[in-house]
């Protein structure tokens, strides 16, 4: 992966943004454009960082101490919202990077909330159950005092799921209970639930939430394929990284009639030209701990059917979507020119540096930006920190209709501010989030 500094990456977007939105010839006085340029400034720094030490006991006696952050970005329009990491390469840059993608994420959904974003310096397939554990539970405990339904919604992201989620909360409750001087009532504590999203419906999770990123992917895509009014024939895509993001993505493509050819995770992919069934390859990346050797299309997995593909090979695919669903950078000036595909879904948080858009879009690709097309996750968080909130709990059915309508609201907005300010989607996506936030 390309070593670009992903902070350095989201103010050069925004500073596009911000020079396309100036130069647009709207009608303002002078008193706004000072107020403007100021509030554009004070959008360029977080409002708040929080360093955590996190100790755990780890199974052979030792203590070890892992290092963390919470990013609380920007407040303006509700709660610092945005999910938490546990991997080696975290660090500061990334999770500020994070924070302020959250931010205009959840302006560009119109959602009732604002951008943060945490992180742990782990890899944590190298920690036990109880490590894990320790650890989720620490860093809950670390940042408790900074969180809350009105305060910082945390929820799952990389190496992350519903069942840390659980533990988090728990922690979390445990400690409000602990410096209460009051008992806290049953209704206090369902209510303490919102604080965190991504959780296991067991614990007060949301129906539709574990799936809720690629399934918004899959209809803020057909909503731009609509409005492309390209030739009607069957689409190919492949996909980079096979988590929650990944593996949902390709499951919701398969499904709308999209062959997926080719999907990866950290040790490399396959390349299945016959289209991948993602149920069976799931399954027999969990048999076998590996994608590799996982050619299962149809109704079978056989070797004859696929070759191992390489992360860097994939990206190169001659397909019509090409959607990197794992970390930062990867679409970067190495290879942008290379790239075949007719649209990049963002469906991972960064994967595409400020030069590779440059790139991207002189060979007339569409770029769907991240902080509109992987929005589904915090919407679905956005209705469970709701549901927590008002004691309510919605089917999956009435979930997916309110996804539905709005990645599509989200969707079309973004694409009339393109159109309208004569520039791409990111650009415009981050046009609709700034006249949100100033
Ligand atoms: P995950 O931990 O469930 O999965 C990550 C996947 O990426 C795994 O398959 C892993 O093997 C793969 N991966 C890791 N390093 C890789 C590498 N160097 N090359 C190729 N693949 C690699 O995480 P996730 O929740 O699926 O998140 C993936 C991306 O989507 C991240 O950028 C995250 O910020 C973003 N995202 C997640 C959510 C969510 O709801 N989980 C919402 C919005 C955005």
């Amino acid at each position: 992966m390309s070593h670009i500094n992903p902070f350095t990456n989201a103010m050069q977007q925004f500073v596009q943004a911000v020079a396309v939105l100036s130069q647009s010839g709207r009608k303002v006085s002078k008193k706004e454009i000072k107020l403007f340029k100021e509030k554009i400034e004070l959008m360029r720094f977080p409002k708040r960082i929080i360093n955590v030490s996190v100790p755990v006991r780890m199974d052979d006696g030792s203590l070890k101490i892992f290092e963390g952050y919470r990013v609380q970005y920007d407040n303006t329009r509700g709660p610092y919202k945005g999910g938490i990491r546990f991997h080696p390469a975290v660090n500061l840059d990334e999770v500020k990077a994070l924070s302020f993608w959250m931010t205009m994420k959840c302006a560009v959904a119109n959602l009732p909330l604002g951008g943060g974003k945490g992180g742990v310096i782990v890899n944590p397939k190298e920690l036990s159950e109880s490590e894990l554990e320790q650890l989720s539970r620490g860093y809950a405990s670390a940042i408790a005092n900074v969180i809350g339904p009105d305060i910082d919604v945390p929820a799952p992201d990389v190496n992350t799921n519903g069942k840390i989620m659980g533990w988090m909360v728990d922690e979390f409750i445990k400690v409000k209970s602990q410096k209460s001087k009051v008992r806290i009532s049953k209704t206090e504590r369902e209510k303490l639930k919102a604080t965190f999203t991504g959780k296991l419906i067991a614990d007060g999770g949301s129906e539709g939430r574990e799936e809720a990123t690629g399934l918004g992917g899959l209809y803020v895509l057909q909503a731009v394929i609509k409005r492309m009014q390209s030739p009607k024939k069957q689409l190919t895509a492949a996909i980079q990284g096979f988590g929650n993001v990944g593996y949902n993505a390709a499951r919701f493509l398969f499904d709308s009639g999209i062959k997926v050819i080719a999907v990866s995770d950290s040790k490399g992919g396959i390349y299945v030209p016959d289209g991948i069934n993602p149920e069976m390859t799931l399954a027999c990346k969990k048999k076998n701990g590996m994608l590799s050797g996982c050619y299962c299309s149809g109704s079978v997995c056989d070797v004859s059917k696929g070759k191992p593909i390489s992360n860097e090979e994939l990206l190169l695919l001659d397909v019509d979507i090409l959607v990197p669903a794992a970390l930062e950078n990867v679409i970067n000036k190495d290879n942008a020119g290379k790239i075949k595909a007719r649209i990049i879904l963002e469906m991972a948080n960064g994967p595409t540096t400020a030069e590779a858009d440059i790139a991207l879009h002189d060979k007339g690709i569409i770029v769907v930006p991240d902080i509109l097309a992987n929005s589904g996750g915090v919407t679905v968080s956005a209705f469970e920190w709701e549901q927590n909130l008002r004691g309510l709990h919605w089917t999956k059915k009435e979930v997916n209709r309110r996804l539905f309508d709005k990645m599509n609201e989200a969707t079309e907005n973004v694409w009339n501010a393109s159109r309208s300010f004569k520039t791409d989607l990111r650009t415009g996506a981050f046009i609709v989030a700034i006249l949100r936030l100033i």
